[in-house]
């Protein structure tokens, strides 16, 4: 492929998404159910014994604006960096990543055959963009792997490759540990790892818009790329089409998990706190499910809203400064 063809987004019709992938919505109704049952106040979740109301994780101020309320959590955006975050945030998110009920059913969602597929298109292109940068034969490491589809994925189709996986739930480890091996394999958050090499690939798919502390993990990425090694991550836009017409519905607001959206701004912020660079941005998926009833569906208009860097997701690749 062209470097070009890369800022083309996959397209996939998955107008029916969620009767082909039942498991995104009992997903998504078992977080609910766990939000509905915490203590409010005027519907807001405000014991201190559950959240912690919290700065600006990126540049520390204190100064935000309120967007929304949902689940009982209040989304606001930064007026220093611009950043969008949850500011009364749950206080034991990595128990709940390890085996709450919500988390073993996103481990039962990644083994479903249509979300699958698509995510395996995702990889494939996003493996060989990487590539292209890195050259093959690396040491590979995904943080937040899951139940490990994107190292499969690797596994099958390059052999001549270290795979390292670290994830926190207690479901998805042994999926993992049969990819990697038990050495390669990590069930601590990433700050707390020692690591005994350097990679030149590092991904996180789907992890920065969970993390309390992005800051502190993207420096520890830093410190453990090589020279020539690159960053990949993909995280939810705030700026997409989806959240323009879809607002506070769209699915991605899910305050217990999703408690970081980031800016252009805040973004670039991170970067230099970071000592990474930007190297490149892409979008995919366009056009979610939800969106069907209020568009008018077409490859053209598809392509204008990646064009527009509306995609529902960005994807990102870095490396150190
Ligand atoms: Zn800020």
């Amino acid at each position: 492929m062209q470097e070009d063809d890369f800022l083309v987004p996959i397209l996939v019709d998955n107008r029916e998404w969620r009767k082909k992938c039942p498991e995104r919505d009992s997903h998504d109704l078992l977080v609910a159910k766990e939000a509905q049952v915490l203590p409010k106040h005027n519907g807001v979740v405000r014991d201190p014994k559950i959240v912690d109301w919290v700065n600006c994780s990126i540049c520390g101020k204190q100064g935000c604006r309120q967007l929304f309320c949902k689940q009982g959590f209040i989304y606001v955006q930064c007026e220093n960096c611009d950043h969008v975050y949850v500011q009364n945030r749950i206080r034991y998110l990595n128990q709940l990543y390890k085996e709450s009920e919500a988390d073993a059913a996103f481990v039962k969602l990644q083994k479903n055959s249509n979300h699958l597929d698509y995510w395996t298109r995702v990889y494939k292109k996003y493996y060989s963009l990487m590539s292209n940068f890195t050259g093959p034969n690396q040491e590979i490491l995904d943080i937040g792997c899951g139940v490990g589809s994107f190292l499969n994925y690797v596994n099958q189709h390059y052999s001549a490759t270290n795979l390292h996986g670290l994830e926190l739930n207690l479901g998805a480890a042994k999926y993992v540990k049969q990819i990697v091996g038990p050495d390669r394999f990590y069930d601590q958050p990433i700050e707390d790892v020692e690591f005994n090499t350097q990679f030149n690939q590092v991904y996180m798919w789907g992890v920065l818009e969970h993390l309390s502390d992005p800051t502190t993990v993207l420096k520890k990425i830093r410190d453990i790329l090589s020279d020539q090694g690159y960053l990949l991550f993909l995280i939810p836009n705030f700026s997409s089409r989806a959240v323009k017409i879809l607002g506070a519905q769209t699915p991605t607001f899910e305050p217990r998990n999703h408690i970081q959206f980031y800016t252009k701004k805040s973004l670039e912020l991170l970067y230099k706190n970071v000592g990474l660079k930007s190297v490149g941005v892409y979008y995919e998926l366009p056009v979610i499910d939800l969106m069907y009833p209020f568009i008018d569906y077409s490859k053209e208009l598809a392509l204008e809203i990646s064009n527009n860097g509306e995609g529902y997701y960005e994807v990102h690749i870095a490396k150190k400064l």
